[in-house]
């Protein structure tokens, strides 16, 4: 099933996510959505909260459905270390169509659970690091435009308050 995207100025993706604490066939269930759901937009990474669920749950393919190895399910991760700094263009399922130069570390281990619940740690660099980052943001109730400039930030809003205005957000 293909949810609906949550976008910027929903309550959820501003507050801090719940832990998930059954990994049952439910859980498995909504893993497969959000795959599917990531898929159909053509994203790399997609957050429960961006699906309007406050669950601490993300799943990431930076192979973009290319290599079935690297789908990655991320449940309660934490980051816990990283070194480095990157800055590339950033975008979010979210806020559709708005990108910015963003910092990130160039490097970053994750520890997570698994959709059995089983913990793992994992280090990813470039595009995997900055998916981490920006995935365990969004559990955070963080969204990228907190990391960049503040004329950039306040410019997005600006617009994103124009296209709710129009009725086009
Ligand atoms: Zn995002």
């Amino acid at each position: 099933m293909i949810y609906p995207i949550v976008k910027y100025g929903r309550e959820v993706l501003e507050k801090p996510a719940n832990p998930i604490v059954e990994f049952d066939g439910k859980l498995e269930k909504l893993v497969a959505d959000m795959f599917e759901t990531m898929y159909a937009a053509n994203g790399v990474g997609l957050a429960a909260p961006q699906i309007g669920l406050p669950l601490r749950l993300s799943v990431i393919d930076t192979s973009v459905g290319e290599d079935p190895k690297a789908r990655l399910v991320l449940a309660n991760p934490v980051i816990i270390s990283m070194e480095g700094e990157q800055v590339q263009e950033e975008g979010c399922l979210s806020l559709p169509d708005f990108r910015a130069k963003t910092p990130r570390p160039e490097r970053v281990t994750v520890r997570a659970q698994d959709i059995r619940g089983q913990e793992f740690t994992m280090s990813g660099e470039a595009l995997l690091a900055r998916a981490f980052c920006h995935e365990i943001d969004h559990l955070n109730g963080k969204l990228f435009i907190q990391h960049v400039g503040r004329l950039k930030r306040e410019s997005i809003k600006r617009k994103v308050r124009q296209m709710m205005k129009a009725g086009e957000w």
